[in-house]
């Protein structure tokens, strides 16, 4: 399987092909279909396994599918730590490269002024660690949740083992209902288990 047979468009190919990926790894051939199509999807994958860029490029795709008039946040990346979340979001910056999709990094020891300044213009995607995003949601109020499609929750089993099972579920509380959720976790633990079947819809599995 290559990356041209997902149909990607233009601007994620030509990221595709600046970072000369050759072929989509396991998990990537695996979840970009699903998440393409719409599905909730559960997976486990380790760091290495190509698994941020299994999340990203099929996200984009869709927002690039539907593009919005008025600018909105469509899309919520809730990680663990300030470095995962850093990783994740310069993932995003290479494959958004080529569009017009704006993201925001919201995390703990960057200035909460620049960063709520950068939020209130509703990036298209926001990148955050739970506390950080709860302290917008809650001091701030620089950011709304009222318009997202697609929340990922990355690393769950580290989310959860550092204690943010209830800020992640005040802030899915604050998502709308009928949107797409990502889960990906290197061990689906009971607790992951748990939260899956909880807060996932109709969700394909998917180990590698
Ligand atoms: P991750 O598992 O998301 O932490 O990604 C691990 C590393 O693999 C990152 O440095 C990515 O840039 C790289 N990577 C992701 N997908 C591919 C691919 N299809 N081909 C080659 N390298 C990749």
């Amino acid at each position: 399987l290559e990356f041209f047979d997902f149909n990607l468009s233009r601007p994620i190919l030509k990221s595709i092909k600046e970072l000369q990926y050759d072929q989509p790894t396991p998990i990537q051939e695996r979840v970009i279909p699903f998440i393409m199509e719409g599905r909730d999807v559960c997976g486990s994958a380790i760091t290495g396994s190509g698994k941020t860029a299994s999340f990203v490029i099929p996200i984009i795709e869709r927002l690039l599918f539907r593009q919005k008039e008025i600018s909105a946040t469509r899309v919520l990346i809730l990680s663990p730590t300030r470095e995962l979340s850093a990783q994740c979001f310069s993932v995003i910056e290479n494959f958004t490269k080529f569009t017009n999709i704006r993201s925001c990094l919201s995390v703990g020891g960057l200035s909460n002024k620049i960063q709520e300044a950068g939020l209130r213009t509703r990036p298209d995607i926001i990148v955050a660690t739970p506390g950080r995003m709860i302290d917008h949601l809650l001091n701030s109020q620089s950011v709304g949740l009222e318009d997202i499609e697609i929340l990922v929750l990355d690393e769950a089993d580290r989310l959860l083992e550092l204690g943010f099972l209830e800020s992640i579920n005040e802030i899915i509380r604050q998502c709308p209902k009928n949107r797409q959720t990502l889960m990906f976790s290197a061990t689906i633990t009971p607790n992951v288990q748990k939260l899956a079947r909880q807060i996932l819809k109709k969700p394909v599995y998917v180990h590698v």
